[in-house]
């Protein structure tokens, strides 16, 4: 049982500085995620919380006990690696219960826990092997059981499912949360993989350049992304991004761009922006005078089984340069949809599932709410999507 708390950590390699002003608290029992691309600094943060990096400054807290000068082996925390670390020359049994045996536990003792993490794991039949002589789905199962049976205070993830494949992925996600859940221990887990994150968190911390982006519940973020970069980042297929600006003219404030107008909030900031849709926000059908009405010319169509990709050209508004590509969205529908490139179908987005983001790429929170629409917003959009497949489709 255990609570963690990172308190304003920075690190810097040399002249590198690799993470910034940390500041996370995990409470017990919960399963948090750091995510974010190659280089953003979450293998350095759980090293540090491991004991294996020490910060340049700032602390780490365990259970409200300072350990950021305690080292690692007396952390009481269990870390299962990308690469497992399983020494090859010892037997499956000997890598589980390696630990146990360092602690001088009664030979008997470290068999019964060892057995007792292999049933757990479903490898009680590999114990007398190599770790060579096992698939990669069963190391990644003889580290997780070398965690457990050390009873620690919380579990430290470094991208263990990386080396899997897609389908082992799958299973493998859901085995590690569900013992996680059984066992009640407290876990971070550092992942590149946003479908991870978004699948097995309690609560996702987004980062980038060795800072926290944003923290929440997976659909605290998807729903609210607070950048561009967290709309961009979690999401398969990713926010649809339109650059344009919002422009301040004859007493109405609009974002523009060459291929859409959207009236904002009269108090938005003038200036370069970027409106984020959702592939499945896109929604075919004419929709409510208030909502965002497009019309997309079918360029692709990928058929998933229960939901087809479509990904569409917003054609250019009169006055528009002619040299500005044409914008390029994807939509996601429901089901199966039987479109061919070169249909044109009319699309609408409610306004509640816009997102406008800043020339510095910050969400421009109440952009989206105009006076005039706060109505059309309180009745959400229902059925819509599905009276508009219907009639289109
Ligand atoms: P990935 O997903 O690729 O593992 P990450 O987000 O976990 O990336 P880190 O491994 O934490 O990123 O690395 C953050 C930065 O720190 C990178 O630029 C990396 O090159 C640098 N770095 C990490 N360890 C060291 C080290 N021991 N010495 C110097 N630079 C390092």
């Amino acid at each position: 049982m255990a609570t963690i708390a990172f308190n304003n950590i920075c690190k810097s390699f040399g002249e590198n500085q690799v993470v910034r002003d940390f500041n996370l608290t995990i409470e017990d029992g919960e399963f948090v995620v750091l995510v974010g691309p190659s280089g953003c600094g979450k293998t350095t943060s759980l090293r540090m919380l491991a004991g294996l990096e020490a910060p340049t400054s700032g602390r780490i807290a365990l259970n409200n006990v300072d350990i950021t000068d305690v080292p690692s082996k007396a952390r009481e925390l269990a870390m299962v690696f990308q690469s497992y670390a399983l020494y090859p020359h010892m037997s499956v049994a000997d890598n589980i219960g390696f630990a146990l045996s360092l602690q001088k536990r009664p030979a008997q003792a470290i068999r019964a826990e060892v057995l007792a993490a292999a049933k757990r794991l479903e490898i009680d039949h590999l114990l007398a092997r190599k770790p060579r002589e096992l698939s990669g789905g069963q190391r990644q199962r003889v580290a997780v059981a070398r965690a457990i049976v050390r009873q620690p205070q919380a579990f430290l993830f470094d991208e263990p499912l990386s080396n899997l494949d897609a389908k082992l992925r799958h299973s493998a996600r859901v085995e590690i949360r569900k013992l996680q859940q059984q066992l009640g221990t407290t876990a971070l887990y550092v992942t590149h993989d946003q479908i991870e994150a978004m699948t097995m968190a309690d609560r996702i911390v987004v980062m980038e350049g060795g800072c926290i982006r944003q923290v929440g519940t997976p659909m605290e973020l998807y729903m609210h992304p607070n950048s561009v970069f967290v709309a961009s980042f979690l999401g398969a297929p990713p926010t649809n991004c339109i650059a344009g600006e919002v422009v301040h003219a004859a007493g109405s404030v609009q974002f523009c761009s060459d291929s859409l107008n959207l009236a904002l909030h009269p108090e938005t900031p003038r200036g370069p922006a970027t409106l984020g849709i959702r592939p499945e926000s896109l929604q075919p059908g004419e929709g409510m005078a208030a909502h965002l009405q497009l019309q997309g010319a079918v360029r692709f169509v990928e058929a998933l089984g229960a939901e087809t990709l479509v990904d569409l050209s917003i054609a250019r508004q009169s006055g528009a340069p002619h040299q500005a590509p044409p914008t390029e969205l994807t939509a996601r529908l429901p089901g199966h949809h039987c479109l061919t490139s070169g249909d044109i179908l009319p699309f609408h987005v409610a306004r509640q599932d816009l997102r406008l983001f800043g020339s510095d790429g910050n969400v421009l929170a109440d952009a989206i709410k105009t006076p005039d629409h706060a109505a059309d917003e309180q009745m959400g959009d229902g059925g819509g999507l599905q009276r508009a497949v219907a009639e289109y489709v």
